[in-house]
């Protein structure tokens, strides 16, 4: 479905179309596509080829997003569409989010609009929906009427993102957008260039706007080994999310061979350990490591008197027992951060 893209204006000098979306800040001739591929100009107006075009939808446990803090042992309605904003040379998920640039923006997938997502989250007792497998920036109009509805119903709602959206765009999402974990997938901008297309700097903005606007954050960084797994360039991550909240919560997952990054091998866990214990030097209350089985380091612990309140397991850190007491430590009635 053709849909109008409304975070956009036209630039009256010119007559093009800039998308307000995200950081590409792309300015489209009559015709023309966005790098993400799917929101493109007609008849004067950016449209959203993908409204209503679902290309992957699963109820996952909310701890795969990755969210530690937020509704844990709940489940959350993930779902994306095709186009990406970003061109990760490891992406995981490249089958869809590279799809329409790959295929002269081709699109595919299942008709469902807002009301269908939301009235599925309610079919299937999900306390969220989660805007996750490609960029939720790039089909932002959609994912706004789906959050809003959603709210209306007493869902949450999460993105899952590069952290490419601009303050208009977070700004519009307003009080629907509960929680988002965002990627700082390095802290160089040559990493940000060569292998995802995009820029540093815009996407630590966008986790400082999004944590002062209320919004609760946790952080993932997929580690590649010789790629941005230097201590160096580490301790730059964790003393960044040092910066804005010690309670924010650092996910650290391991690289798996994807995509174009066939020739790099699995992160060892010996790095997995290295990063995370940069993170607590850092002074992190939250740290975990993911994507592998390292049940003490995806366990939560109290920040005070540092006994371990939540088991988990598992490859995605699933919880086994959950000790907390209203939100709070059991032992030391510490208040634990976020919305537990
Ligand atoms: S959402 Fe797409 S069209 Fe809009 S600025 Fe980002 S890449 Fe460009």
């Amino acid at each position: 479905m053709k849909y109008k893209a409304w975070l956009s204006k036209k630039i009256e000098k010119t007559g093009k179309i800039l998308c307000e979306a995200c950081h590409q800040a792309c300015v489209l001739s009559e015709g023309e596509y966005g790098t993400c591929g799917v929101r493109f100009v007609e008849n004067g107006e950016l449209i959203l080829s993908v409204y209503g075009k679902v290309a992957a939808l699963h109820i996952d446990p909310i701890e795969k997003k990755p969210l530690f803090h937020f509704l844990p042992n709940s489940k959350s309605l993930s779902l994306g569409t095709v186009g990406c904003n970003f061109s990760c040379k490891f992406c995981q998920n490249a089958s869809i989010s590279q799809y329409p640039k790959e295929r002269n923006h081709n699109i595919f997938g299942d008709d469902l609009m807002p009301n269908d997502i939301v009235n599925l989250a309610l079919e299937y007792k999900t306390k969220s929906i989660s805007y996750t497998y490609n960029e939720p920036a790039v089909f932002f109009e959609y994912a706004y009427d789906t959050a809003k509805l959603a709210h209306e119903k007493g869902l949450k709602n999460i993105f899952v993102t590069s952290g490419y959206e601009t303050h208009k765009a977070i700004d519009t999402m307003g009080s629907y957008l509960d929680a988002m974990n965002i990627d700082i997938k390095a802290f160089s901008d040559d990493f940000y260039k060569n292998i995802s297309g995009a820029k540093l700097k815009p996407v630590l903005d966008t986790v400082e706007y999004s944590y002062k606007k209320g919004i609760w954050v946790e952080i993932t960084t997929l580690i590649i080994p010789t790629l941005n797994d230097s201590s160096e360039e580490l301790e730059k991550i964790a003393n960044f999310i040092a910066s804005i909240s010690l309670d924010m919560p650092w996910h650290i997952s391991a690289f798996h061979p994807q995509y174009k990054m066939l020739d790099i091998p699995r992160t060892p866990h010996s790095t997995l350990i290295k990063a995370y214990e940069i993170g607590k030097k850092a002074g992190l209350n939250y740290v975990y490591i993911g994507n592998v089985l390292d049940e003490d380091r995806s366990s939560t612990y109290c920040p005070n008197c540092k006994k371990k309140i939540i088991d988990r397991s598992g490859y995605i850190g699933e919880i086994v027992q959950n000790h907390l007491i209203e939100s709070k430590c059991p032992y030391c009635q510490t208040k634990i951060a976020g919305v537990l």
